[in-house]
């Protein structure tokens, strides 16, 4: 039997391992059109590579996934974050988690990561093929003729495509017969043309509310100013929920900053005029009213016309009132977005309903299987676009080896 695997991603390169393991006999070839195997797991996190998410429970999980979640839940239950970890202690890479829940190799560096899958794949006998391009797929009786180029057809009973976020694996998916959910881009931060902030660069605090302004979108999380704008996971996590309702308005909206949605309107008042009643004769700036990195509390009762000189006595319920404004309902305009370098993916791809997750294998053409960002699946970041990478990618090869 043979398994040809397209593209040497995350994806493919464990479908490939997770195949050979299962069926010893069966010849498992990875296609792979770059002369570089592995390369987005050389540059992951920062060239440490965050393999996974410490969250165990596949309910809990899938929450992670703004398209996918739904048809994960099974997969999950199948492979998830703990199996991975444990594929990994077995072969000698242990996984440490940091405080966030993310999860890296010990070493610190990817290569440990490469290493252990290009090991693994010579001892099983994978065989591997880089500067090999697949140009188009023809379904036979018996398999799939595949075009890589050359006079000859290469043959292969089961096709796992993995060609991550590439056109050409889209354009192959068409043509037997699958649909394309529009790709946009998910994960990225928010410009703000003459940011305001821009000053406060740097700063960083942990839980704020974003919310896109008359949307439904809105995530609590920590929030990091920039020179140009909005990041942080929270930004970021906003962006990946909302990728396509930005995407259709172009990356032109308005973004709403809850910067303490622990308290009401009301709670923030009383605690404001609480302290004006303590501290009558201290000036403004000397009073911990909130507690928000000093800088920024600043900048914000300043766009309030408060200023540290002040005397608590002295401000004026009108004062108050702008205060709580601009604490929980401060609008920026957005027009915009940069690439967040430590992780970005697409949001869009070949459309889930075709795909028998319990397979992956395609509903609409036999023994064609995917895994990986081929998929209309996406994950925040944190981890959770390699599990979707092993878990599918599993099951894709063990499926297609049985
Ligand atoms: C900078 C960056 C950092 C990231 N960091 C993290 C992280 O730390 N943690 C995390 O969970 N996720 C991270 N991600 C996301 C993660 O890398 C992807 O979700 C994951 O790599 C998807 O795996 P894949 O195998 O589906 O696709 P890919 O890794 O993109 O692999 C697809 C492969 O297919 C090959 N290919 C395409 N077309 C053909 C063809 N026609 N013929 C042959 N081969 C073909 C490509 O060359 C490529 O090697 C990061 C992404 C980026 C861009």
């Amino acid at each position: 039997m043979q398994v040809v695997v397209i593209g040497g991603g995350a994806a493919g390169f464990f479908a490939a391992l997770a195949a050979k393991e299962l069926n010893p006999t069966a010849n498992v070839i990875i296609l792979e059109r770059s002369a570089k195997l592995l390369s987005k797991v050389r540059i992951s996190g920062g060239g440490r590579c965050n393999v996974t998410h410490a969250c165990f429970e596949p309910r809990l999980l899938v929450q992670n996934y703004p398209r996918g979640q739904k048809e994960l839940l099974s997969p999950f239950h199948a492979f998830q974050p703990r199996d991975i970890i444990e594929w990994f202690k077995s072969r000698g890479v242990i996984l440490k988690q940091e405080e966030d829940g993310r999860m890296f190799p010990v070493s610190d560096s990817s290569s440990t990561i490469i290493d252990c899958f290009l090991k693994e794949a010579k001892k099983l006998g994978v065989e591997i093929r880089t500067q090999t391009k697949l140009h188009s797929i023809k379904k036979v009786e018996k398999g799939f003729e595949l075009d890589i180029g050359t006079d000859k057809l290469f043959f292969a009973h089961h096709i796992i495509l993995a060609t991550g976020s590439s056109p050409i694996g889209w354009e192959i998916s068409k043509s037997l017969g699958h649909t394309i959910q529009v790709p946009v881009p998910s994960l990225f931060t928010f410009n703000i043309p003459s940011f305001s902030m821009s000053g406060l660069s740097g700063i960083s605090t942990d839980r704020v509310k974003v919310k896109i302004k008359d949307s439904k979108f809105e995530q609590v999380g920590a929030l990091l100013i920039t020179h140009w704008g909005f990041s942080g996971p929270a930004i970021l996590k906003l962006s990946a929920f909302a990728a396509r309702y930005l995407s259709e308005r172009n990356y032109d909206f308005s973004v709403v900053i809850d910067w303490l949605p622990d308290f009401t309107e009301q709670e923030l008042r009383d605690k404001i005029e609480k302290a004006r009643k303590e501290h009558p004769t201290k000036h403004f700036g000397n009073v911990q009213i909130v507690s928000l990195p000093k800088n920024l509390w600043k900048k914000l009762y300043e766009k309030a016309d408060l200023a540290s000189h002040m005397l608590m006595n002295s401000i004026s319920k009108k004062a108050i009132t702008k205060l709580c404004e601009v604490l929980k309902k401060e609008q920026y305009k957005v027009h915009g977005k940069t690439t967040n370098k430590d992780e970005f993916v697409t949001c869009g791809g070949v459309t889930l309903s075709e795909v028998e997750f319990k397979t992956m294998e395609s509903k609409l053409c036999k023994n064609l299987f995917f895994c990986g960002e081929v998929l209309d699946i996406d994950g925040i970041t944190g981890g959770f676009n390699f599990q979707n990478a092993w878990t599918t990618g599993w099951i894709a090869g063990r499926s297609a080896a049985k």
